[in-house]
């Protein structure tokens, strides 16, 4: 009986550590059309790390863009919920937990994007699922995830970098909590004709200045725990940063409508 019992409790021990030790995942998601691979796959390869370079911080906007933040004010945005944007700006950043979930007054269709974002510092028993996320939403449908990934807490096409879902980053290039990160975006809009899909929008993206997304066709819109949902026919939509209930501070974002 005492064997019994020892046994028990070493593969109960040994359960609770694989657990623990487990790839975030999941392996009852559906396949992600066109691929081997599941929505959000625990068996996906993470992407390999690469160190940035620099020189991705701080770029002036160029003259034809349209500055949505230059750290004073949020005036070329409001909140997705309808109610006013009370605060949420210190040091030229503002943090979209405080903000509550932003969008772009305008539309955009095909566009460059600069952005700057970083994720907050690691507290203990933090969730490892929802450490800095956040995200940029091209026409408010596709996803562009920002997250803490420099530890890569979560499954391969959940990282920062990653068309949420569908794609995981190409590479994974993450800075450290607290370091400012950058994302430079081209986004090509779908194209529709007589209301049906004629070419689906495409995504370019650098992240701290090295390529995770190259010219990349978007299957649909983004799902969680989902396959894309289904394009609607529009050709333009506002930007939207997510607010994922995590302090993720943001600066120095400007726009080129292309
Ligand atoms: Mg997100």
């Amino acid at each position: 009986m005492k064997t019994i019992l020892s046994l028990c409790l070493v593969a109960s021990l040994f359960f609770a550590i694989s657990a623990f030790a487990e790839e975030p995942g999941y392996t009852d998601t559906p396949l992600i059309p066109g691929s081997t691979w599941r929505v959000h796959d625990k068996d996906r390869p993470q992407p390999k790390i690469v160190n940035p370079g620099t020189g991705d911080l701080g770029v002036t906007p160029p003259t034809d863009a349209i500055v949505l933040f230059d750290g004073t004010n949020l005036d070329r945005w409001s909140r997705t919920d309808g109610r006013p944007i009370e605060g949420g700006i210190t040091n030229g950043a503002f943090d979209i937990m405080q903000t509550g979930q932003l969008r772009t007054k305008q539309e955009f269709g095909d566009l460059q994007l600069h952005i700057e974002w970083r994720t907050p510092e690691i507290k203990e028993g933090f969730d490892r699922m929802n450490q800095g996320n956040s995200g940029v939403f091209l026409m408010g449908l596709f996803e562009v995830q920002i997250i803490e990934s420099k530890a890569s807490y979560i499954y391969a096409d959940g990282n920062a970098g990653a068309l949420y879902g569908l794609y995981p980053p190409l590479v994974n290039p993450a800075r450290e909590p607290l370091e400012w990160q950058s994302f430079d975006l081209f986004f090509t809009a779908p194209r529709f004709e007589g209301g049906t899909l004629k070419s689906p929008a495409l995504v370019t993206v650098l992240y701290n200045g090295v390529l995770v997304q190259n010219h990349q066709p978007i299957l649909g819109t983004t799902q969680h725990r989902d396959v894309p949902g289904p394009y609607p026919v529009v050709e333009k939509g506002p930007l939207v940063l997510q607010n994922h209930n995590s302090p993720v501070e943001f600066r120095n974002i400007w726009i080129r409508p292309l």
